[in-house]
């Protein structure tokens, strides 16, 4: 074909399968047959510093087997070019099936959730800590045996790429788009990612496939890293108690009170069967409701607005602005200033929950309105802590909850 290009000696990348911000994925060829290629951007691969630490990682990333993750077959390093050879996964990825059902039925939602905590367990068992789990990294196998609910098989990808590309020196230059939708609060406050962040994630990813939106997702991102924070996770109306208690844990503040990725697994397992023929949540779009009144009409706008709509969940971290070079982090998070942060308790909050209006779990909260301003404030150091410490920075690679680290495993720190 005119577009065939040689990746290293081994590969010939053939067509291209879709976009991302890392780069560009193709299908190609190699000795063993059909692969999926991430061919990095051009000003990433030309940085030495990123592929030193891509060959570092190189070893970690291809011992990681499992049949719920997106196998790394290779790296390569060739000339310009900087590629990742992938096990090839005919589907789609979770957002684009998420976007089409907008919700899926509980039975759905947990077996493909248990995949993803089956892959997770491996990788947190090898040291490894994700960090970006979320729809957009987990692809559906769909020529893999329908599982319960009638959920094709469920493989998380994208291991040690956002580690790796979005260093903060790397932050700006990429204009990484992200989301805080699923960041744990410790990390807000600046800690270590461990394992537990990740069944965090994950848990949110359950909540918004069975709810549509995230539970602390919607408007600006300085707000809902204050919900991550400080608000509590609003009951979803019909959702069966054994499926929420699981839930709640694992959106634990206190990281040591979640679930480690087997236990969620193998209790999500456990509830399949009495989910069988349970129909999709019927829940209301929270911003079709009270928070955008305004804005009219429920579907999302064409034009970017400067406000997202929560259902979309990502928002683009930096809306038209050049991020502070003092001050950037992982996702080039502009950062908030402190009237921003206390909006919700004066009045001028833009979402119904910073206003306490609509959810239960915000109504606990405003009925001490004292206490809800004392959290406001530690939000605020919280979130100067993070930005001090480089939301994310670069400890990716950690032990599990108890802090046994593997540095051995392979080496990302950031700075000698
Ligand atoms: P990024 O994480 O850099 O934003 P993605 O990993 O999401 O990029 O890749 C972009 C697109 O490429 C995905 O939407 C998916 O359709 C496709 N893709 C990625 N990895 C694979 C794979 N292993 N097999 C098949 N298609 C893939
Ligand atoms: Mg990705």
């Amino acid at each position: 074909m005119v577009l065939a290009r040689k990746i290293g000696s081994r590969y010939t990348a053939n067509q291209v399968l879709g976009r991302g911000s890392a780069g560009t994925v193709w299908l190609g060829e190699g000795p063993e047959g059909p692969v999926a290629i991430k061919l990095l951007r051009e000003e990433l691969a030309s940085d030495q510093e990123l592929v030193g630490r891509f060959v570092q990682e190189r070893a970690a990333l291809l011992s990681l087997d499992h049949p719920h993750v997106v196998g790394v077959r290779d790296l390569v390093v060739d000339g310009n070019d900087l590629a990742l050879v992938m096990d090839l996964i005919r589907g789609t990825d979770l957002r684009t099936r998420l976007d089409r059902e907008r919700r899926l039925a509980p039975e759905a939602a947990v077996a493909i959730v248990a995949d993803v905590a089956d892959g997770l367990s491996a990788a947190h068992a090898a040291g490894i800590v994700h960090r970006d789990v979320k729809p957009e990294n987990v692809l559906l196998d769909m020529q893999g045996e329908l599982g319960p609910g009638g959920a094709h098989p469920a493989l998380l990808t994208d291991f040690g790429v956002a580690r790796l590309v979005d260093a903060p020196r790397h932050a700006r230059a990429t204009r990484v788009i992200g989301t805080p939708d699923y960041l744990a609060p410790e990390i807000i406050e600046g800690l270590p990612p461990r394992a537990s962040v990740d069944v965090y994630a994950l848990a949110t990813v359950l909540y918004e496939l069975l709810a549509g939106f995230t539970p602390f997702g919607g408007g600006h991102p300085g707000a809902i890293l204050r919900r991550h924070v400080t608000e509590t996770v609003a009951p979803l109306p019909g959702i069966p108690d054994d499926l929420w208690q699981l839930i709640v844990q694992c959106l634990a503040k206190g990281p040591a009170s979640r679930l480690r990725a087997p236990e969620l697994a193998s209790r999500l397992r456990d509830l399949l069967p009495s989910l069988a023929g349970h129909p999709p949540l019927d829940i209301d779009e929270p911003e079709a409701a009270s928070e955008r009144p305004a804005d009219g009409p429920a579907e999302p706008p064409p034009a970017e607005p400067r406000e997202p709509a929560r259902r979309r969940g990502a928002v683009p971290l930096v809306p038209g602005t050049v991020a502070d070079s003092n001050r950037e982090t992982h996702t080039s998070m502009r950062v908030p200033g402190p009237d921003e942060l206390a909006g919700g308790a004066h009045g001028t909050a833009r979402s119904p929950r910073a206003a306490g209006e609509r959810r239960a779990g915000s109504a606990r909260h405003r009925s001490a309105a004292d206490i809800r301003a004392r959290r406001l404030k530690l939000g605020a150091a919280a979130l100067a802590a993070a930005v001090a410490a480089g939301v994310g920075g670069w400890f990716a690679v950690g032990g599990d909850d108890g802090g046994d680290a593997k540095p051995g495993v392979h080496g990302t720190s950031p700075t000698p």
